[in-house]
């Protein structure tokens, strides 16, 4: 079900290159191209869903799998201990770029509350 428009679907698929950091059999998570931090890392399900606002209850399992995966990325990357921040946009409000959901794990600095 991947969208041949969509470029994280790309990137699952190997189509377009990205600097793989983690992957299993339904998640994949790659380095943005844009790193707001010394770590960011960005998490999206294989299956395309454009945005949260989209996910079905059916989908809570696979969600789950996004913040499953930041923990282990989070403890490659020595950033466990001292902590990090998932964000996940959805729609203009929140600034969303790509139509394809995932959280972003940041890391390695100090944010602050509230976001901007
Ligand atoms: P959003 O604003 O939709 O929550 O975040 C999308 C993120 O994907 C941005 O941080 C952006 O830098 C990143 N991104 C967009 N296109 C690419 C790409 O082709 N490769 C990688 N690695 N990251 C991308
Ligand atoms: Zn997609």
């Amino acid at each position: 079900m991947a969208n041949d428009k969509c470029i994280f679907c790309k990137i699952a698929s190997g189509s377009i290159k990205a600097g793989i950091v983690y992957e299993d059999d339904h998640v994949i998570a790659f380095n943005d191209i844009k790193p707001l931090a010394p770590v960011h890392v960005v998490i999206i399900p294989k299956r395309h869903i454009g945005m949260l606002s989209d996910l079905e209850d059916g989908d809570a399992e696979l969600f789950g799998r996004l913040a499953i995966a930041a923990k282990k990325i989070a403890k490659t990357k020595g950033i466990a201990a001292c902590g990090y921040r998932i964000v996940a946009n959805c729609g203009p409000d929140a600034g969303q770029e790509v139509f394809h959901i995932h959280i972003h794990l940041l890391g390695g600095r100090n944010f602050t509350w509230p976001p901007g």
